[in-house]
């Protein structure tokens, strides 16, 4: 059975600004960046795209417009 401690500060690592600050900290200590290319509808040029599959590197978008494409994941 667990026991009942008392709770009082026992989140204060977890509070809303300590974790704000370890989100911030976080992306500034973050080392690495790559960069993607944004999918666009070959149609309509539009980048406001639903993906609604992913096959392997395939993904399957539709765009507002009603096109419908795969963009296929490069090697980077
Ligand atoms: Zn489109």
């Amino acid at each position: 059975m667990g026991k009942w401690v008392n709770a009082k500060g026992w989140l204060k690592d977890y509070a809303p600004d300590n974790k704000t600050q370890a989100k911030q900290a976080a992306i500034q200590n973050f080392g690495e960046a790559v960069i993607f290319i944004r999918p666009r509808c070959p149609k309509c040029k539009s980048i406001k795209l639903v993906c609604y599959g992913i096959k392997g590197n395939i993904r399957y978008y539709k765009c507002l417009c009603g096109n419908k494409f795969k963009a296929i994941e490069k090697e980077g």
